[in-house]
């Protein structure tokens, strides 16, 4: 297709040569500051372009009209420009637009002659002024199917039709032609003809609308200088609700749409509770109130990330809307995302990144500043430890990866924007900013955080421009704090190691260890716990030794009359980035005592420090299991027994995957899900408890009991009382019977779909199909997903791809080994990177064993061809499936 339209663009070339004094042909070029590069041809821009860009134009306005009418694949577009040409020394000024047909261009009222090569439009400088613009390009769009750029989703049981723009990094150029970079900010009026029984949603409420026949013509006001990949435009028959948020004279608007299919499926107050909490916070956080005038809230059809910061209309994924009840975890989730694309609207839509290297500070402050409003304003009761569960243990376990990268990295172009956002950017970044605040003090890192947004508003920065606020404000410099911290990848550990005399402490050390690729050694201060324990009473903290490590080894001072401790935590309140290994003594001490340590937050990172300890083959898979099964029951924290839950689902994995080496593991399989099926009976009735033992049985179900008790709950001959078996939970059933071919599984997952015919229905049906141990269903849908390009949405192929081979099936996946292999090879051949990364991802290790990994090893040399992130999926799944081989043999 496009190498198609890249000929055309060269014929009227040729043929532009034969008429005009030739605007392709070489030309020298003016003295000028600066050297005009050489564009690459490609979907992506390069920093250097886009430099040279931002000194060659400025001052911009676009004033853009789109209609959307019936067609299901093209919109009709003009945009209206206007800028001023900075140095008029260059030959060509190019303007981004993706895929598109254009139909005219008019410079300065005359039309001019250009050239489009499906990527940007080219103009020669000749028919442009120095100084002020104008130019009009009119043309026709294409909708996107992928997600990115204006998706267009058509909802299959109801034919209604909802568009949204995602536009980051490098995107936006599919909407409408424009200076596609984030430095090149403008101000955008905007109308739009669309259905007329349509909501049209953009950066500002709309000044009017007016009927033409079946359409209706939105006009928007002026927005404010922003960048264009926050620019949103969002579009359908949604259903919405709306309220004010107000406090004191600050009124702000809200509104939150969602497609009319799942509209009774929202919990309404939940949303603009959140909201008005965050705004709670942040207007005062950062000194400025919201700039932006309303705020509403579009949760998007087939929305292929968790939530985008469009300003003024973010974009949430539809995972947000459940048909179950919900948690507190996932409630607290929720909060936490309306909080952290809020928290976008100063740091990143008002001040924003010069170029995308600085986007992992963009999304780091965002992750931090949300966790921060929940503890301020929030409703729940401990936002840090879901921080430290969740957004601690991915940074740990992402720096600990062959793939580990330092947090600061130069990003070439925009197809590299996202090549390294993973645990590192968002997890550690976000981990090092909350040191931060302790290093210069919580005063001077907000007075810093403000005086940044005071400095910069509406402007564009880089990351010295952050630190030199806060080291102003502070006094104290951070070019060390940015060397040690942004610039080295690698986790280090610590450990305590200490001897008694007697029943008094005679000697305590802190050792530090690196692994062997990032072997610097860091400095932390860290507050160490001490405790003893006696029968039948909580654990009693003796002592809190405030100390700064550095080095292999750190000599700490104690009082002389200290009691020899039962237990020793290195890293009490979590001051550090480290990974704490717990020292043998205390390891036992936790086996058996672990509830009798009262503080919830402790208790978190003990529990943490077992799972560690059994990933890092201190104990093993068996004493781990036996450890948790004997003490899992009587935690009181749902938060622990939320993630304990998400390390059994890997536990069952594991022992499914080293079956071939062990028998014993089919009886531990059985018992981690009978204890898990018991404890669902155990739990409160509609509590937060029972959901969670739900979740982890059917992920845990493994025995023909199991597939037994799926079959009774769906055909309604027993319940649980006091947990509704929903659609969604319907669906979780018929996964069981499904993976385990049970008779009816088919029979009644076609009758299931009848009644659930909705999106979501259709994907879960997809599941079902996909996990069913049958190897011509399987070879079938690995040869759809290879070869028949439009048969699945983004969303299907996701579904097919979590479900194709669950652990309990690898004899099957050892069978279909060289088909699972050629599918990767040809979605790294024929199709979008992020669908060859997902399926990679999705892959899993045949078995627990040195020939399963020799396999792998072998797909990644026959993958050099494929982009870096499907690589990179590729060598963690290899790194993992050596753990897991260690595990297994750690076992026996
Ligand atoms: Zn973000």
């Amino acid at each position: 297709m496009i190498s198609t339209r890249y000929s055309q663009a060269k014929f009227a070339c040729l043929l532009l040569l034969a008429i005009l004094v030739g605007a392709c042909a070489p030309k020298a070029v003016k003295e000028g500051p600066q050297a005009e590069p050489k564009r690459a041809v490609a979907k992506y821009l390069e920093q250097d372009y886009a430099r040279f860009r931002a000194a060659q134009v400025g001052d911009i306005s676009y004033k853009l009209s789109i209609k959307i009418d019936q067609s299901p694949s093209h919109f009709n577009g003009s945009n209206t420009i206007e800028f001023t040409l900075k140095h008029n020394n260059a030959r060509f000024v190019t303007i981004d637009l993706y895929d598109a047909e254009v139909i005219a261009v008019i410079a300065n009222n005359a039309p001019v002659k250009w050239q489009y090569n499906g990527f940007f439009i080219s103009l020669a400088t000749e028919f442009l002024e120095e100084g002020t613009n104008t130019l009009t390009i009119n043309y026709k769009g294409k909708y996107s199917n992928d997600g990115m750029g204006f998706h267009r989703y058509q909802d299959a049981a109801t034919g209604n039709v909802y568009v949204y723009s995602n536009f980051e990094p490098f995107y936006a150029n599919r909407l409408f032609p424009h200076f596609d970079q984030p430095d090149l900010k403008a101000s955008y009026e905007l109308d739009v003809v669309a259905p007329k029984a349509w909501q049209v949603i953009s950066a500002n409420s709309e000044l009017g609308t007016k009927r033409q026949g079946e359409y209706a013509h939105w006009i928007f006001p002026k927005t404010a200088r922003i960048p264009s990949y926050i620019f949103p435009l969002h579009a359908g028959p949604f259903h919405y609700w709306q309220k004010d948020y107000v406090k004191g004279e600050l009124r702000i608007p809200l509104r939150l749409f969602v497609r009319e299919e799942l509209a009774e499926h929202v919990i309404v107050e939940d949303w603009f509770n959140f909201t008005s909490q965050s705004f709670d916070f942040f207007n005062e956080y950062f000194g400025e109130a919201y700039a932006f005038g309303k705020y509403d809230q579009v949760i998007a059809p087939d929305f292929r990330w968790g939530a985008m910061e469009n300003l003024a209309a973010v974009t949430f994924n539809e995972s947000f809307v459940k048909r179950s009840s919900k948690t507190q975890a996932e409630r607290q989730r929720l909060a936490n995302v309306i909080s952290h694309e809020m928290a976008h609207m100063w740091f990143g839509n008002t001040v924003t990144m010069r170029w995308w290297n600085d986007l992992w500070l963009n999304e780091s402050f965002a992750t931090y500043m949300s966790f921060l409003q929940l503890s301020a304003t929030g409703e729940f009761q401990a936002p840090w430890d879901t921080f430290y569960t969740n957004i601690k243990q991915w940074a740990y376990w992402e720096d600990q990866l062959v793939t580990t990268h330092p947090i600061e990295l130069p990003v070439a172009d925009t197809g590299a924007a996202f090549a390294n956002f993973d645990g590192i950017t968002y997890g550690k970044g976000a981990s090092v900013l909350k040191q931060l605040p302790h290093y210069i003090g919580e005063d001077n890192f907000k007075t810093g955080v403000q005086n940044y947004m005071l400095s910069h508003a509406y402007k564009n920065t880089e990351l010295k421009d952050f630190t030199h606020e806060l080291s102003r404000s502070s006094g104290i410099d951070l070019d060390q704090w940015t060397k040690r911290w942004l610039r080295k990848a690698g986790l280090n550990s610590i450990r305590a190691d200490f001897g008694c005399e007697g029943r008094k402490l005679s000697a305590l050390n802190i050792i530090q260890t690196a692994e062997k690729e990032h072997p610097t050694l860091r400095s932390q201060k860290i507050n160490i716990g001490l405790f003893t324990l006696s029968s039948n009473s909580p654990a009693e903290q003796i002592a809190a030794i405030p100390v700064h490590y550095s080095g292999k080894k750190t000599r700490v001072e104690f009082p002389s009359e200290t009691v020899c401790p039962d237990f020793i935590y290195p890293n009490l309140d979590d001051w550090a980035f480290v990974q704490v290994k717990l020292d043998e003594r205390s390891r036992e001490t936790l086996k058996e005592s672990i509830l009798w340590f009262y503080d919830d937050s402790l208790r978190t990172m003990l529990w943490q420090s077992m799972w560690d300890a059994m990933r890092a083959m201190d104990i093993s898979l068996e004493e781990y299991l036996s450890f948790v099964l004997a003490n899992l029951p009587k935690e009181e924290s749902n938060q622990i027994l939320d993630s304990t839950s998400k390390q059994l689902q890997y536990t069952q994995d594991y022992l499914w995957l080293t079956e071939a080496k062990s028998g014993q593991f089919a009886k531990l399989r059985a018992q981690l899900s009978e204890f898990a099926w018991k404890q669902l009976q155990l739990a409160q009735q509609a509590s937060d408890k029972q959901q969670i033992w739900f979740d982890l049985w059917v992920k845990v179900a493994s025995s023909s009991s199991d597939t037994q008790r799926a079959h009774t709950l769906l055909r309604g001959k027993a319940t649980i009382p006091g947990l509704s078996l929903d659609q969604d939970r319907r669906w979780q059933l018929l996964i069981i019977l499904n993976a385990a071919a049970h008779n009816h599984a088919q029979q009644l997952t076609e009758v299931e779909f009848k009644a659930d015919n909705s999106d979501r229905g259709r994907l879960m049906h997809l599941a079902a199909k996909a996990v069913r141990p049958d190897t011509a269903t399987k070879a079938q849908l690995l040869d759809d997903i290879a070869n028949n390009n439009d048969k699945f949405k983004h969303a299907e192929l996701s579904s097919i791809h979590q479900h194709l081979f669950p652990a309990s099936q690898v004899q099957l996946l050892r069978e279909l080994l060289p088909e699972v292999h050629q599918t990767l090879q040809a979605l790294i051949k024929n199709k979008e990177v992020e669908i060859a990364k997902d399926y990679a991802h999705q892959l899993r290790l045949e078995g627990c064993d040195k020939e399963s990994l020799k396999s792998l090893a072998g797909l990644i040399d026959n993958s050099k061809n494929a982009d870096p992130s499907v690589i990179k999926q590729l060598r963690i799944k290899h790194q993992e499936g050596g753990r897991c081989v260690a595990i297994a043999e750690r076992t026996q």
